[in-house]
Parts: C-alpha cells; structure tokens; sequence
C-alpha cells in the first residue's frame, strides 16, 4: 500500500481531493493534513465580509470533500517533516509515514505577528482568526465610532478595507479607515487604470491613502511610521503580502531566500523528489509568478496528475503559468473592478460576472457546512 499524504486543505489540494473521488487508484491510502474542517475560498472571503455571502457558500467542507473521496482527514497541523524517515510530524506529536507528501499551506502570519494582541491588531490570515475578530469589531463598532487602519496597499488590503467600510456602513456602525502602505503607489503591480480607479473610489468613499509609509510598532495611541508620525487607530488590520512558514525550510527542503519552496515546472522540490507543493508555499524556480489563489486553483489539475504519475511510475506533466493573470477585485458594494494585462474595466456587471466565476468554483466542491 502506498502513502499519499496532503498538507493544507487549502485551494490546490482540494482539486486533488475531489480528482482522487473522481478517479480512485487502488493500493492507495490518502491522508489529508489539516486543522480546520472549512477551508475559505479567498476569492469570496471579500464578499463575506461585505455581506454578500454566508460563511457556507464561501467555505469548502473538507471533511465532506474527503468522505466522499475515501481521504483520511487527520485534524492536525504539520510541524514538520523528517525527510530522511519520510514522516510528517504533527503539532499533536504523532507522526505520520509517507511515500509522497504535498504541501498546500498556504501563507503564514510574519514571524513578528504571530502573536497579535488580540483586538488591537490582526492579521487577514489566518482567516478563521481574521473572522473571529471581525465578527467582535463589527458589535464594537456599534457601540462607539473606530478609527481603523490597514497596513498594506494591495489587492488583498484594499478589497478587505472597502469590504469592511461597506459592511459596518450598511450596519450603521461608524468607523473611519485608512490605508498605510510601503510602496510609492497602492495596487504596484496593477495596470495604471486600475490604480486610478482604486484611488477615486477611496476618495470618494473616504478612505485616506498614506504611500511611502512603513509601520515599524504599534502602541496604545496607534501606528508608528518611520517617519516619526503618529497614526492614530483603534485596530489595525495586517494586510501584507504572502510570507512563507518556516517549517518546510528548516526541514531541510530547498527554498529562496523568503522560505518558499522551490519546485520544477512539475510542482516537485527541486530537491527532495518525494515532495510536492503547490499555491503560496510554492515558487517555480524557472518561472516564479505571483501568488494568489488563481494560481494556486490552477496549480490543482497538473498536481493531481503529477501525484498519481509519480506513484504509478509514469512520466510527469508540465505545468506551465500562464502569463497573465485576470484580477476581479470588488469595491465593497456589489461592484468590482477587472485588472487584466494592461486593461481594466469597472462596473456592477463585473461583480456579476467574479459572483458567477466564484460561485462555479464552489459548486465543484458542494458542501454546505455549519459555520464552526
Ligand atoms: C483578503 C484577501 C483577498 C484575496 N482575494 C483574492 C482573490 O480575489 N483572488 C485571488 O486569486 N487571490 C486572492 N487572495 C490571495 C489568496 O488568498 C491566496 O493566494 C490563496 O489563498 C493561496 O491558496 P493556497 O492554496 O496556497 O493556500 P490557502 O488557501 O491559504 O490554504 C492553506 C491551507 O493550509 C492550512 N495550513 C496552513 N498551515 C498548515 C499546517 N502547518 N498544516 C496543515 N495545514 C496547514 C490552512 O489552514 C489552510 O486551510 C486574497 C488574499 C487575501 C488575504
């Protein structure tokens, strides 16, 4: 019997999940790592907490997903890996044996966030805590007006700002928010057009946009810059861009330099053969791409194939990004707009079109759990 074991339940695994259901190889013993049951597809998790989705429509049920597949869900964290014994340890202290090992983790809090003070800042992952403490500030911020903060300027951080603006508003909560951000313009990385569209939307929605400034400490007045300003805020939500855990690095794997795990054109390390990874925790060394969950959704399909072709002796497929990826990003109320190459188009039809995007996404993955 071999042994396939799967770290992360998060947006690649899932699509070898639901493949292996598909297609059962005999001799095969499957096990999935993972210590939350929901995993979060992050394309909605705006739209959650804007309120335009309830925590089942945008969360996959895995243990649901690995009934249905003769998976084994073992409801743990991997801690790390003993390479040379081919064994996953677990946060428990178990440990488990494998043949094969992929890892889909993720993104991990920064190592100097990872015990945020809980209510005064947090970071938007890991997304159950996200959640947890957005479902406290929204009752806080009935109470009394907030001063809110999000320290990044990116897609993630922007999306998650108007987000939370339009939910507290439709609530009528008060809070005000602004966006403190390193780079020299929101959004680097997007299409002119799109930065522009995202800086009129702020303005008109009045969100401040503060670039050039980096956040050293936090204290119980607010954000400190390094400029020796003083931004004040009651909460500061951490939206920075993807950090790799520590784990696979200090198990010996190859990684770059930021800790991520460098895998061939077959999503294999380029050192221990034995492993796999794919989504954030993974970086092509010939052709690294961003990272976001549309890579990590694309990177399901030559996983799968490359896992089952690795147990059954055959020749690898090759996985090969694609150049350009599309963006749908929403602006809080049901709107969103599309970043795509040089391109960007804006509208409430493009929300409909990112609504029926996401929602054929989910519907592969039909589970409808209870929020836990
Ligand atoms: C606010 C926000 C909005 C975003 N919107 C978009 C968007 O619209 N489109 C887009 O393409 N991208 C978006 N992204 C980026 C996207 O979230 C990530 O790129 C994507 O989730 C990465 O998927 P993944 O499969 O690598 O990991 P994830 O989907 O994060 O899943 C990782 C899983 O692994 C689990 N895990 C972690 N550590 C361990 C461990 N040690 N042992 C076992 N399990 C573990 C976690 O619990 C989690 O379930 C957004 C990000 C944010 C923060």
């Amino acid at each position: 019997m071999k042994r396939l074991v799967l770290i992360g339940g998060g947006h690649s695994h899932v699509e070898v999940i639901r493949r292996i259901g598909m297609r059962p190889s005999p001799g095969l013993h499957v096990t999935l790592v993972s210590p939350q049951r929901h995993t979060p597809y992050s394309g909605m998790l705006p739209g959650l907490v804007a309120g335009h989705y309830d925590y089942a429509e945008c969360h996959i049920d895995l243990q649901a997903l690995c009934a249905a597949a003769c998976v084994d869900w073992v409801a743990d964290a991997a801690a790390g890996l003993d390479l040379p014994r081919r064994t996953c340890t677990l946060q428990s202290g178990a440990g488990i044996g494998y043949d094969i090992v992929s890892l889909d983790i993720g993104s991990a809090p920064p190592p100097d966030r990872q015990a945020p003070r809980p209510g005064r800042e947090i970071g938007i992952k890991p997304t159950e805590t996200f959640l947890g403490w957005w479902d406290d500030l929204r009752v806080r911020a009935r109470v009394r007006p907030l001063r809110l903060l999000v320290v990044g300027g990116g897609a993630g951080g922007i999306e998650m700002t108007l987000a939370m603006q339009h939910r507290l508003q439709s609530e009528g909560a008060r809070a005000t928010f602004s966006i403190a951000t390193m780079e020299r313009s929101i959004l680097a990385g997007h299409p002119p057009g799109v930065r522009r569209r995202f800086a009129r939307v702020l303005q008109a929605r009045g969100i401040g946009v503060l670039t050039g400034a980096r956040v050293t400490h936090l204290d119980a007045g607010g954000a400190w810059l390094d400029s020796g300003a003083q931004l004040e805020a009651d909460g500061v939500v951490w939206a920075l861009g993807p950090v790799a855990a520590q784990w696979p690095g200090r198990a010996g794997l190859a990684t770059n330099e930021r800790g991520f795990v460098l895998v061939d054109r077959h999503l294999r390390s380029i050192s221990h053969p034995e492993v796999f990874a794919a989504g954030d925790i993974a970086t092509m060394r010939e052709r690294a791409h961003p990272k976001s969950g549309v890579y990590a959704v694309r990177h399901g399909p030559p996983l799968a194939e490359n896992l089952r072709r690795t147990l059954a002796g055959e020749k690898l497929v090759t996985y090969s990004p694609q150049r350009v990826a599309l963006a749908l990003i929403s602006t809080g109320e049901r709107c969103a707009v599309a970043s795509w190459g040089p391109l960007s188009l804006h509208g409430a039809w493009v929300w409909r079109w990112k609504d029926r995007i996401d929602r054929g996404f989910m519907a592969r993955y039909r589970a409808r759990p209870a929020p836990s």
